[in-house]
């Protein structure tokens, strides 16, 4: 089974920005016009407690967006929810919980994902604990250009492992428009770039996460997993199993690969391709659930 459709187009998109109307130092125009010239296809706008609404441009489409917040500094708990595709301003309580903050997103059926837990210093059963959220990000550029913790994969990997599967995003979380921005953004393979389209496969998990890489197809065939990608120095198999001398894919002389096939072992479970490019630039596939052993 294919799991992209090669009659479909490739989006490219960041989930996570704010602008002047929070914490971020740019208008929203300007920022989308740098996005648009960047090459970019969709942003959300998530600027704190603010809501920014959906439009669709020319060749450019703007999903509606939020980002929810508690930080308490006295007893070390940030916990942040990016709120996609909703339909106007959000009301949290004054002292709201983690799920307070999910549940306002969902309320309105937006797509509520968990930001940056390793910028957060999230403990596994904080994430595990919440409820109906459906995705989660392993990369956030400026949680990885401004506090050296952008990157959440092996928080993921671990509640993933005991059951907790979420969607990959990798997203900027743009503020300062320095070196937070381009960093990290997702590919949605889509008929088509209007709101619903995007939605919808971002829904089915028909998108890849990436800082450059890019991953053009995945094929599963029972317990077999072909990936077919940029040129890349190296494919990795995460999976739910501990060991397996198979997982790393590379070449001695790191010379380059475009593709390769990995034979789920016995232990597996689920799988998520992973792989990184000459300057160490990396792109993430959904979980794949085995089925067929
Ligand atoms: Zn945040
Ligand atoms: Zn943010």
């Amino acid at each position: 089974m294919q799991l992209f459709n090669e009659d479909y187009n490739w989006y490219k998109g960041n989930l996570h920005t704010h602008t002047n109307k929070s914490d971020g130092l740019l208008s929203p125009d300007k920022v989308i016009s740098l996005y648009k010239k960047a090459g970019y296809d969709f942003i959300s706008i998530t600027d704190h407690n603010i809501y920014n609404e959906g439009t669709e441009q020319e060749e450019f489409t703007i999903l509606s967006g939020i980002e929810l917040h508690i930080n308490d500094y006295k007893s070390r708990k940030a916990l942040h929810i990016v709120g996609i595709d909703i339909d106007g301003d959000i009301d949290v309580p004054a002292q709201p919980t983690p799920q307070d903050l999910v549940d306002a997103v969902t309320e309105q059926d937006g797509l509520a994902i968990l930001a940056h837990p390793a910028w957060s210093l999230l403990t596994h059963s904080d994430a595990m604990d919440l409820r109906d959220y459906i995705g989660i990000e392993v990369f956030n550029t400026v949680s990885a250009t401004k506090s050296n913790r952008g990157n959440s994969s092996e928080f993921i990997d671990t509640i993933a492992s005991k059951g907790c599967i979420k969607l990959l995003f990798a997203v900027d979380d743009t503020h300062f428009y320095s070196d937070d921005l381009f960093g990290g953004y997702i590919m949605v393979n889509s008929p088509s770039l209007n709101t619903k389209d995007i939605i919808n496969n971002i829904k089915k998990g028909n998108f890849y996460a990436s800082q450059g890489p890019e991953i053009k197809q995945i094929i599963v065939d029972g317990n077999k997993l072909y990936v077919e990608t940029s040129p890349v120095v190296q494919i990795s198999f995460m999976s739910d199993n501990f060991f397996d001398e198979k997982r790393v894919v590379k070449n001695e002389d790191s010379s380059l690969i475009c593709n390769t096939t990995y034979t789920c072992s016995e232990k597996d479970s689920i799988v998520r391709i992973e792989c990184m490019d000459a300057e160490g630039k990396k792109a993430w596939s959904q979980f794949i659930v085995i089925e067929s052993k």
